[in-house]
């Protein structure tokens, strides 16, 4: 057996001795537009995971992980989501902060942070997005001034996803006064729970809030809390945003097969799928779903190569739209039954959340529209875009 194999049926072993119990509910919990749902229990779970030694399977040993090579961790995934175990709670924490400060961070950090991270201690929570700066991150307006051993920092940040369950946040500030664009920028750690910092969640179409609009006043973290030198925050920000693109979407596809087969018996059972073009649509998906799947093993030869190229754009603008057009064809399904909430006041079934929820994928991680540009600049050599 190769070590792919063995890491696979080690995992998949594990997951069904574990999945039990106290745990077995937890199937399925949680995940985009649910993230609500048992959270203390999945945190609870997470933990037990951290204590067999299951969480951040890709890191180095010396830093608590199992390091794991891209094939494994690839594996794991897979099996994680073949077992329709629960959506993980510090997954920006162990994919983006981790790997980040492996990379980026002092000794000093790395014995401070990347421990609670591994024992899912500390959560964590990703400050780069402001009210006019989303896709144009580079006009980031949050600033950060030296007030003797600290840095005290001053801003909106918007959209940033689980901020209320978490400990710490990275934060994109400007900490050059009159500087621009994506100089002068810096990459901070700074703790939630301290005063000046206030945390008020969204209300998303689903009727959930997993993502914050998070207001920092004079809120402090200390000096040596800084990744990277001063004013080369944009260099280290946008490595976390390559580390974004990692090796889980083997295992997010999984979870779309599980959406895409459970449509179509509902089709079969409602008699949808007598309808042609609701036919024609589901095979669609399904072709859709393979190319998926090639995409991202293409994109996977670019991580294990260092950095994935423009394969990473194209196979986002993909399984985002294909996931988009899949809630649409849900709705279809259902028919007009689908238009009135599951519940009172508003409660939505799970093709009713797949189908606002899914509205947001072709947005976070990079919109298709900015994508598209990558593509046209990048690979086309088309003229850069005209800024104002
Ligand atoms: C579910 C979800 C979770 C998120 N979580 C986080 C988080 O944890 N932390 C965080 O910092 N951010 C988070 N975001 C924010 C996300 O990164 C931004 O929404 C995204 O970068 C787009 O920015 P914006 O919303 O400001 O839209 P804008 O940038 O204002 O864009 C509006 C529209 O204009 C288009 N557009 C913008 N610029 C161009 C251009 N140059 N050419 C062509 N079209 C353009 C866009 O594609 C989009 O359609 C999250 C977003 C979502 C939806």
């Amino acid at each position: 057996m190769s070590s792919v194999e063995e890491f696979r049926a080690e995992i998949r072993g594990w997951l069904a001795a574990n999945l039990t119990g106290s745990f077995a509910g937890l199937r399925g919990r949680g995940g985009p537009g649910r993230e609500h749902e048992a959270f203390a229990e999945r945190l609870g779970w997470e933990r037990h995971m951290a204590a067999s030694g299951w969480t951040c399977v890709g890191w180095p040993e010396a830093y608590g992980g199992r390091g794991a090579s891209i094939e494994q961790q690839v594996a794991f995934h897979e099996e994680y989501a073949l077992a329709d175990a629960p959506a993980r709670v510090n997954h920006i924490g162990e994919q983006l902060l981790g790997p980040t400060l492996v990379a980026f961070g002092t000794p000093a950090q790395r014995a401070r942070f990347l421990p609670p991270i591994v024992a899912v201690e500390e959560l964590w929570c990703q400050g780069y997005s402001e009210p006019d700066a989303g896709s144009d991150l580079a006009n980031v307006r949050t600033r950060a001034e030296r007030d003797g051993a600290d840095w005290v920092v001053t801003g909106q940040k918007i959209w940033t996803s689980l901020a209320h369950e978490a400990q710490w946040c990275f934060v994109v500030a400007r900490t050059e006064p009159g500087s621009s664009r994506h100089r002068g920028l810096s990459y901070l750690l700074v703790p939630l729970d301290g005063p000046g910092v206030e945390i008020r969640p969204i209300a998303q179409l689903t009727g959930t809030s997993e993502f914050n609009e998070v207001f920092f006043d004079g809120a402090r973290t200390r000096a040596e809390h800084i990744v990277g030198a001063p004013g080369d925050g944009w260099r280290v920000a946008m490595a976390t945003l390559g580390f974004e693109r990692g090796v889980s979407t083997l295992g997010q596809q999984v979870g779309f097969r599980r959406e895409l087969e459970s449509l179509i018996a509902l089709a079969r059972r409602n008699g949808a799928a007598d309808d042609p073009l609701i036919r024609d649509r589901l095979a669609r998906a399904w072709t859709g779903l393979e190319t998926i799947r090639c995409n991202a093993l293409r994109m996977l030869d670019g991580v294990a190569a260092g950095a994935p190229g423009p394969e990473a754009s194209i196979g986002k603008i993909f399984w985002a739209t294909w996931h988009r057009e899949l809630g649409e064809l849900a709705m279809s399904v259902l028919g007009a039954g689908g238009l009135a909430a599951a519940g009172a006041p508003y409660e939505l079934d799970d093709w009713q959340r797949l189908f606002l929820f899914s509205r947001s994928d072709t947005i976070y991680a990079g919109s298709n529209e900015i994508q598209r540009n990558i593509i046209a600049e990048r690979v086309l050599g088309l003229p850069k875009e005209i800024r104002p």
